[in-house]
C-alpha cells in the first residue's frame, strides 16, 4: 500500500491523496507535524478558524506491533496556547492509520454549515457520513453506536461534548486496544480544532491495509528483538507494570512537589491513600473488572494501563494515571481514589483534559466555588461544563481563563497550558521544561524528576531539560511511548536499526538526537511567526516569589540559563 498523505477537506467533504513531499518523508508523528504547520499554517491564523489544520500523523516507526511504538501524534495550532501543539496518545489509532499508508492525514478547511460528521478511512478512500444521532453525546456512548454501526475491528479518533463546545480544554479521545476511548491526545485543545472542523469522529476501517514494507525484514527484527530484551530486562518495568504511571505519586510527594490545593503545598497528607501502592492493593481486592496492569496497544510488553473498578468489581474507567490523580486528587485536596476515578470517567467522557480541567478546579476552590477536598462539588462543577454554562465554560476554557475571570493570581500555567503534576519550585528542571517547551508546561516534553540531581538547585537544571526535551521530541516523532525509553537506553543502535530495516536509510547512532533537534528548531520556528519571544519561556513570577513548603523554595532558575536552552535554534 503506497504511503501518501491524506486531505480531508471539511467545506467541499471530499478527502483526497497525494505523494508525500520529499521535506516530510524522514520525519513522522510531532515532527512532521512541525513540519506541516510552518509549510502550511499562518502561524497567527485563529485556530478555530479556516486556516487552520488538524493533522493526524503516526510516527516513523508505528506499524508493526513494535513494543509501545504504535503511538499516535495529533497536532495543529493551539487554541490553548496560541503556539504549536502535538499531542500523543496510545491506543490503536496510529497503528490503523498506518496500515492505510498515511502518513498524515491533515483536516482542513471550515465547514459551511452546522451539521456534525462522521470521516469514515478504509483502504477505498474516505467518505463523510452524518453525525446527527451522535451530537452532545460522550464519548463512551459514542464509541458503542459507531462500533456497533461499523463493527468491532475499527478504529475510532473522536470528541466529546467539550469539542463540541469547542473549550480549549478538549483533547481527541482514541479506542485502546480493547475498544475504549481512553486514550486521549489532551493537551492544548486539539479536541477543540477537531470540533471547529465539525467532526465528531474519525472511523479507521484498516481491514483491507497492510503492515508498511521493510526495507530490511533480518535487520528490523534483530533490532526489534533486542530493544525487547532489553525493555523487558529493564528494572523499572516491573515498578511501571505493578504500579503504572501512579508510581510517581510517592516519588512526587517525597521530592515535595506533588500538586497539592493549588499549588500551595508540595507534599499532601493523603498521600498514602492515592498512591501507586495503595491503587495496586485497592484493585487486586476488588477483582472483577479492576486490573492494575494493563496495555494501551497491541505488543506493549511494559502494560503501564489499569482499569479502575467498583467495589463490586464493575469498571468505573481506565486508566487512573499519575497526572489525574496529582491534579484531581491532591491539587484538590482529595484523598480518595473512587472519587478521583469517576471524577476521571467524568472528564473523558466530556473529552477534556484531566491536567487542564483539574488546574482550573484548584483556582476555581481557591476563588471559593468549592471546598478543597469536596469531590461532591468538583462533580457538580464538572456538570456546569457538561451542562455548557457561563461558568462551566469559563472551567472548560483552562486555567488561564478561570483565573483572569475569577480574580486568582496563582494559576500554575505556561505559555496559557497547565502544569501537570510536578511543582516546578519543587523539581527545577521540569520548570525549565514547563517554561521554555514550544508546547507550553508539559511534562511530556521533558520530565526530570528521574535525574540523579538535586532538584532543588537551580544550577544544571539547564542542560538537564535540554536533554530531556530533545531526547523527548525525538520519541514523538518516531511515535514511541516515553517508557519505551527504558528499552532504548539500553540497546545501543537499536533506534538506528529500526529506521534502517524500515526505511533503508543510513542514519547514526545520534539519530534520535537528530530529530528531537529538528522538530524543536520546526516548533520554535512556528512559535516565533505566531508572535512568542524570549519573554515566553518564562514561569508565572508568582512562582519566582512566593515558597513552596516543604523545602520553601522558588523558581530561580535564572534567565539566561532560559534563554540558552536551544542555542542551535
Ligand atoms: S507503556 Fe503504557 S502508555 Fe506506553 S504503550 Fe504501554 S500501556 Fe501504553
Amino acid at each position: 500500500m503506497e504511503v501518501q498523505v491524506w486531505r480531508a477537506d471539511v467545506k467541499e467533504r471530499v478527502v483526497t491523496n497525494e505523494p508525500v513531499p520529499k521535506d516530510w518523508e524522514h520525519l513522522g508523528g510531532r515532527g512532521l507535524i512541525a513540519r506541516i504547520l510552518l509549510d502550511e499554517i499562518p502561524a497567527t491564523c485563529d485556530p478555530l478558524g479556516p486556516f487552520n489544520k488538524l493533522i493526524f500523523a503516526p510516527g516513523l516507526l508505528v506499524g508493526h506491533a513494535v513494543s509501545s511504538c504504535d503511538r499516535i501524534s495529533i497536532g495543529g495550532k493551539s487554541p490553548l496556547t496560541g503556539g504549536v501543539k502535538e499531542s500523543n496518545a496510545g491506543g490503536s489509532t496510529g497503528l490503523k492509520l498506518a496500515h492505510l499508508g498515511i502518513k498524515a492525514l491533515i483536516l482542513e478547511g471550515a465547514p459551511m454549515e452546522d451539521r456534525w460528521w462522521i470521516l469514515h478511512l478504509s483502504a477505498n478512500g474516505g467518505r463523510y457520513e452524518p453525525a446527527d444521532d451522535l451530537v452532545g453525546l460522550g464519548v463512551y456512548q459514542t464509541a458503542q453506536r459507531l462500533l456497533d454501526r461499523y463493527g468491532p475491528k475499527i478504529g475510532i479518533a473522536l470528541i466529546g461534548p467539550g469539542g463540541e463546545m469547542r473549550l480549549s480544554a478538549a483533547g481527541v479521545l482514541n479506542l485502546d486496544k480493547d475498544r475504549e476511548p481512553s486514550r486521549i491526545s489532551a493537551r492544548g485543545g486539539l479536541g477543540a480544532v477537531m470540533g471547529a472542523k465539525r467532526l465528531k469522529a474519525i472511523v479507521i476501517d484498516s481491514s483491507g491495509g497492510e503492515k508498511p514494507p521493510l526495507a530490511d525484514p533480518e535487520l528490523f527484527k534483530a533490532a526489534q528483538k533486542q530493544y525487547t530484551k532489553e525493555l523487558i530486562d529493564h528494572p523499572q518495568i516491573a515498578s511501571y507494570a505493578n504500579y503504572g504511571t501512579a508510581v510517581m505519586t510517592h516519588m512526587s510527594d517525597g521530592f515535595g512537589g506533588i500538586p497539592t490545593r493549588n499549588y500551595s503545598s508540595g507534599t499532601f497528607e493523603g498521600v498514602e491513600k492515592i498512591s501507586g501502592e495503595a491503587m495496586r492493593d485497592l484493585l487486586l481486592a476488588r477483582g472483577g473488572a479492576s486490573n492494575p496492569t494493563h496495555a494501551c496497544m497491541t505488543g506493549c510488553t511494559i502494560r503501564c494501563s489499569n482499569v479502575f473498578g467498583d467495589e463490586m468489581g464493575n469498571k468505573i474507567v481506565s486508566p487512573v494515571e499519575y497526572e489525574t490523580i496529582g491534579m484531581v486528587g491532591a491539587n484538590l485536596g482529595i484523598d480518595d481514589l473512587d472519587a478521583i476515578a469517576r471524577l476521571n470517567w467524568e472528564l473523558n467522557d466530556l473529552g477534556l483534559d484531566s491536567i487542564e480541567i483539574g488546574a482550573a478546579l484548584g483556582v476555581a476552590a481557591e476563588a471559593g466555588l468549592m471546598e478543597f477536598g469536596d469531590a461532591k462539588r468538583a462533580i457538580e462543577l464538572i456538570t456546569e461544563i457538561r451542562q455548557g454554562t457561563v461558568l462551566g465554560r469559563v472551567l472548560g476554557s483552562g486555567a488561564a481563563v478561570a483565573g483572569r475571570v475569577l480574580g486568582v493570581r496563582r494559576v500554575p500555567v505556561a505559555k496559557g497550558q497547565a502544569m501537570a503534576g510536578y511543582d516546578p519550585r519543587a523539581i527545577k528542571g521540569t520548570g525549565v521544561t514547563y517554561a521554555t517547551s514550544p508546547q507550553g508546561a508539559d511534562h511530556t516534553a521533558g520530565l526530570t524528576i528521574r535525574a540523579k540531581v538535586n532538584h532543588l538547585d537551580p544550577k544544571g537544571q539547564m542542560e538537564i531539560s535540554r536533554i530531556s526535551q530533545i531526547k523527548m521530541a525525538g520519541y514523538d516523532t518516531l511515535g514511541v511511548c516515553l517508557f519505551g525509553g527504558f528499552g532504548f537506553a539500553n540497546a545501543p543502535g537499536s533506534i538506528r536499526d529500526l529506521l534502517k530495516g524500515r526505511y533503508g536509510w543510513d542514519v547514526g547512532d545520534d539519530v534520535l538526537q537528530e530529530l528531537g533537534r529538528e522538530t524543536l528548531k520546526l516548533e520554535r520556528s512556528f512559535n516565533r511567526a505566531a508572535g512568542f519571544g524570549p519573554e515566553d519561556d518564562r514561569l508565572p513570577e508568582w512562582m519566582t516569589t512566593e515558597p513552596l513548603p516543604p523545602h520553601y523554595s522558588v523558581f530561580d532558575v535564572p534567565r539566561e540559563d532560559l534563554d540558552r536552552v536551544f542555542d542551535w535554534t
